[in-house]
Formats: structure tokens, sequence, C-alpha cells
């Protein structure tokens, strides 16, 4: 396999999404339906083979930001309901070809998706301050507006702005409270009973009790982003590449772009074939973060090339051209690098290049 492929990979170990999976659902009560993030290639692992395994799983629906996404897994050939997140006026039609059900969060797109008979999604903005009602657009909502039929209402739901962050549970609490309270009003006049859903991955594994009648699983299904899982979860994801080089350095020469890199003592170095263009960030550059060759971190030196890097092999014995480097993985923590590049974990998975190939295993 690595004769013939471009050599920076991304494994992903479908057996562990399988077990990640359900150690969710087992925190969820019997009946609570799964909504499965596969937005942006499925968080950057490719989104129709991670969708296969969830239709195999039992996942009830996929979850895609626009409609395109939910196209592309129609055109592949999936079969369980998609709800598009950021379904645009443009889309209704491709929404009603490929049947994808949109979430709406103004009053003129619950009358497209009435007149194309799709189930709308709707999404009330309970603190997240993003898309959604605010609590007084949803009372005009359903006292006014006619056509708020139960049966064009797929669910009803919100999101929480911090749910994996203790120091804002007051927060998330009062979230909910909005939530149940606009849910009862609605109620009380006369709307319908209808599906309900809160919780991202961080949210079913901290506050289970809301699970109301459906969840909606992103990052935790790739085994990371969750601190309250992190035991029961088997990371699913990793980066690996390639030495290309080796040379040995004198001290004082400097390295790469920018001569950032300079050499205090004598150095081996190798050269990795992965670069910022397969999503290494510059930010990981120049001795910021360390890759695993050999089961040792080599550190990185100088600036990271668009389409290589430069790293510091000399504590590695037996380091030889074609030797594998992990960027992360099991034994690698994706929070290394993401700590070291300013970032998450999901800007780093969603910003791994396409021409690196995804292999399932
Ligand atoms: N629900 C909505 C509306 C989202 O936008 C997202 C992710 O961005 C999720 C759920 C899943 O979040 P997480 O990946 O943190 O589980």
């Amino acid at each position: 396999l690595s004769q013939q492929l471009h050599r920076t990979i991304l494994k992903v170990d479908l057996a562990a999404l399988k077990h990640n999976y359900r150690t969710y659902t087992k925190r969820v009560p019997d009946g609570c339906k799964v909504i499965v993030m596969a937005k942006a290639s499925a968080y950057g692992s490719g989104a129709l083979p991670v969708a296969r395994v969830l239709e195999d799983v039992g996942a009830d629906y996929l979850a895609v930001a626009y409609a395109e996404e939910g196209r592309e897994l129609r055109r592949g050939g999936i079969r369980i309901p998609i709800m598009v997140l950021n379904a645009e006026a443009y889309s209704y039609p491709m929404l009603a070809e490929y049947d994808l059900e949109p979430v709406v969060h103004r009053m003129e797109q619950l009358r497209y998706a009435a007149n194309l008979n799709l189930p709308a999604h709707i999404e009330l903005d309970t603190g997240m301050g993003r898309l959604g009602f605010l609590a007084s657009d949803f009372r005009a909502l359903f006292s006014n507006y006619d056509g708020l039929d139960a049966a064009n209402i797929g669910s009803l739901f919100t999101h929480l702005a911090a749910s994996e962050d203790p120091a804002h549970d007051a927060y998330t609490h009062h979230q909910l409270r909005v939530f149940d309270q606009l849910y009862e009003e609605y109620r009380e006049n006369g709307g319908a009973e209808v599906r309900r859903h809160a919780l991202n991955s961080n949210g079913i594994s901290r506050f289970p009790q809301a699970a109301y009648d459906m969840v909606r699983l992103g990052i935790g299904l790739y085994g990371i982003g969750d601190e309250t899982l992190q035991m029961h979860l088997h990371p699913a994801l990793t980066l690996t590449t390639t030495v290309t080089a080796l040379s040995d350095r004198d001290a004082g020469q400097t390295i790469g772009y920018g001569r950032r890199g300079k050499l205090e003592s004598s150095a081996r170095l190798a050269v990795l074939s992965i670069g910022y263009a397969d999503g290494l960030p510059r930010l990981a550059g120049e001795g910021r973060f360390g890759i695993r060759i050999n089961g040792v971190l080599a550190p990185t030196v100088g600036a990271i090339c668009m389409d290589m890097c430069t790293v510091d092999v000399t504590a590695i014995v037996d380091v030889k051209v074609g030797d594998e480097a992990i960027i992360f993985g099991p034994d690698h923590p994706i929070e290394l690098l993401a700590t070291a590049a300013h970032t998450i974990p999901y800007e780093i998975l969603t910003n791994i290049g396409q021409r690196v190939h995804r292999v399932y295993v």
C-alpha cells in the first residue's frame, strides 16, 4: 500500500467508530434517536464511507451542513434521513430532489419547506447566539402562523454553546430551561407533540438527562474531544506520513524558509512528506510540535512548508527513509497538535488536505 499511494494517510478505524457510536448510544434512553454529524466530509474522514458504517450500525439520521453534502450521500446510496443544517434558499429544489430535510430558522424557510412537503427541523436559539428563532420570534411563529402543522415539523431543537465546559454549566442549564419553557408555551398554544433534541457529543456525556427524543453526535464518534468519556472511547483516526530524506547538519546552520530553524548543535534531520497543504498547521513548526517516529517524538525544525516539513531525529536510533511518522493517532493524541497550533481538533481534522489518502481499516 505505502508504495502505491502518496504516503500521507489518514487511517480511519471503522471498528473504533462503531465502538464509539455504541458507547454514546448506551448513554441515552432506549428509543432516543441518534443523529450523526456527517458534515464537512464527516469531520475530514470521508463522508460516504463513514455514512455507510453509520447506516450499518443503525444510526437514525445524518446531518450535513449544506445540501450538496446531502446530495453526495444520496448519490452514494445512503438511505437514512438526512438533515441539512444550513439549508439556504437556493438549495430547496435540491433538498426536494434528494429527500433532504432542512433546518429552518426563519419564517420564510418554513414556508419553502411546507410548499415542498419537506419536514422542517426548527432551530431555537436559546443562547448559542448563532442560528435559530429567538424566543420572541418563535412565540410569534406558533401564535400567528397557521402553517405550523406538526406534520411539517421534523423536530424542534437547540444547540448548546459550551456543553464541554463545567465553568459554563449554569449557562447550559439555562439554555435547557429556555428550551423547555418555549416548548411548553408552544404546547399550551395548541402545538402538537414533536421530537426535540439539544445534545452534541459532550452534551450526551455530561447532560444525558436532557437527551429528549434525539441527540446529535459529532466529534465523539472519532473518539476525541470528550474528556468525560475519553476512557471509554477508541481514537479512530491516525494521520501518518513517511520519512522522505535524511541528512546530517552542522551546528549553526539554518533550516528552511526565512531561515527560521537554527541548529544549536549538529543534528540529524529528516524531511517528512507532509506540509500545510496536507493539514499540518504552520503553527506546529519551529519546535512547537513533535512527530512520532519509531516511538520517539521528533520536534519540528524551522517552518512547515507546503508539502513537507523537517524534524530533528538525532535522538532516534535507526531512522530510515520510508519510516512511518505519526502526526496523531491513538498513541499521539490530536490534542497535542491542536494545542501547538492554537486550535481545536475539529479544525485540524477538517483541514486535512484532499490529497491525503483516506484508508478505511
Ligand atoms: N449539532 C449541531 C447543530 C452542530 O453544529 C454540531 C457540530 O458542529 C453538532 C451538533 C455536533 O457537535 P460535536 O461535534 O461537538 O458533537
